[in-house]
C-alpha cells in the first residue's frame, strides 16, 4: 500500500517517484526505486556523520560495521589498491594530483604517494585524519562541502567505499567535479546492489548496515548518477577484495549476531598473525566504477 514516504521518496540516481518499500533494517526504513532499481535509506534527516566514525569505527569496534583494526584490516588490500591505481594510470597518460576522499588512516594515500602521485586525503574522522598525520601524509580532517582544496586541480579523485556513506551524493559528487581539472579521472568502489550475491541475500545481504550505508547503487542506477552528473562512464569493473581472518570473523559474527563468533574474535586478537592472515573474497557484490569528466 502506498504510503506518504513513498510518494516523497525521490530517486537520486534517476529521479523517479515510482519506489516501493523494501525493508525495515536496524530501525531504518529502505526504499527501492522502481525505474533504476536503486534502494536507498528513507525518510532521512540530517544527522551528524561525522558522530558516526569516531574512534570505535576505526579499531576496536565491538560492535557494528566498523573495522577492528583499520590499518590491520586494509594491509591485505594493498595490492587490490595497486590494482585500482593501475586502472587509472591506463586512463590517464601522467600521474598528477590525487586526492581521495574518504581517506581514513591514509592507507591508500600513502599507496599512491609511493606510486609517484602528488596524493592527498580528505576524512571525516579527526581521529582517523590524525592518525594519517602522524605517518606524515597530507590527510585533511574535513568534508567536501568545507570547501577544502579549491586552489587545486586534481588530475585524479577517488572514493573507495566512500559514495554509500553519503546522505546527499550528488552534492559530494558535483563538490568533487569542481575539483577535477579536464578529462579528470574520478573511480570509485561501492557495493552493488544488483548483483546475485545481494540479490539472493534481499534482506539479509551483510553490506546492508544503515544508517553507515544509506545508498545501495546498482550497476545501472550508478551509471545514471554518474552521466547526470557530467561524467562519462569508461568502466564497471569487478575486482575482489582481500581480507584479513579477523575482519572476515568479525563481520560475520555482526551479521549473524552470534556471540560464539565474538568470542572468536577476541580469541584471535591475542594471535594476530593468525587474525591478520589475509584472504580473498569475490562475492562480486562491489563494484569499481571509473568515470572521467566531460
Ligand atoms: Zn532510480
Amino acid at each position: 500500500m502506498e504510503n506518504d514516504y513513498q510518494k516523497l521518496a525521490k530517486c537520486i540516481a534517476c529521479s523517479s517517484t515510482q519506489n516501493t518499500f523494501f525493508c525495515r533494517k536496524n530501525d531504518f526504513d529502505l526504499y527501492r526505486c522502481g525505474s533504476c532499481g536503486h534502494i536507498f535509506v528513507y525518510p532521512l534527516s540530517e544527522y551528524d556523520a561525522s558522530s558516526l566514525y569516531n574512534e570505535d569505527y576505526f579499531s576496536g569496534a565491538e560492535r557494528g560495521s566498523g573495522y577492528v583494526d583499520y590499518d590491520q584490516d586494509k594491509e591485505p588490500m594493498r595490492s587490490v589498491f595497486e590494482e585500482y591505481l593501475k586502472r587509472i594510470e591506463s586512463r590517464y597518460s601522467r600521474k598528477g594530483n590525487l586526492l581521495d576522499v574518504g581517506a581514513a588512516t591514509g592507507f591508500f594515500v600513502d599507496i599512491a604517494q609511493k606510486m609517484g602521485w602528488n596524493a592527498c586525503g580528505l576524512e571525516i574522522s579527526e581521529y582517523a585524519a590524525e592518525i594519517a598525520q602522524e605517518k606524515g601524509l597530507d590527510v585533511v580532517w574535513g568534508t567536501l562541502r568545507d570547501g577544502m582544496f579549491q586552489e587545486m586541480s586534481f588530475n585524479a579523485i577517488t572514493l573507495w567505499d566512500v559514495l554509500e556513506h553519503f546522505q546527499n551524493p550528488n552534492r559530494e559528487i558535483r563538490a568533487c567535479s569542481k575539483l577535477l581539472g579536464v578529462n579528470g579521472i574520478l573511480a570509485l568502489s561501492t557495493p552493488d546492489s544488483s548483483s546475485w550475491y545481494a540479490r539472493i541475500m534481499g534482506k539479509r545481504w551483510h553490506l546492508l548496515v544503515p544508517p553507515e550505508h544509506l545508498h545501495y547503487f546498482t550497476q545501472k542506477s550508478v551509471k545514471i548518477f554518474l552521466e547526470r552528473n557530467n561524467f562519462d562512464c569508461e568502466e564497471i569493473i569487478k575486482i575482489g577484495k582481500t581480507f584479513t581472518l579477523e575482519y572476515i570473523l568479525h563481520t560475520v559474527a555482526e551479521w549473524q549476531k552470534s556471540s560464539l563468533l565474538r568470542k572468536v574474535v577476541r580469541f584471535l586478537k591475542k594471535y594476530p598473525r593468525l587474525g591478520g592472515f589475509a584472504i580473498s573474497i569475490n562475492l562480486r557484490d562491489n563494484m569499481v566504477v571509473i568515470v572521467r569528466k566531460k
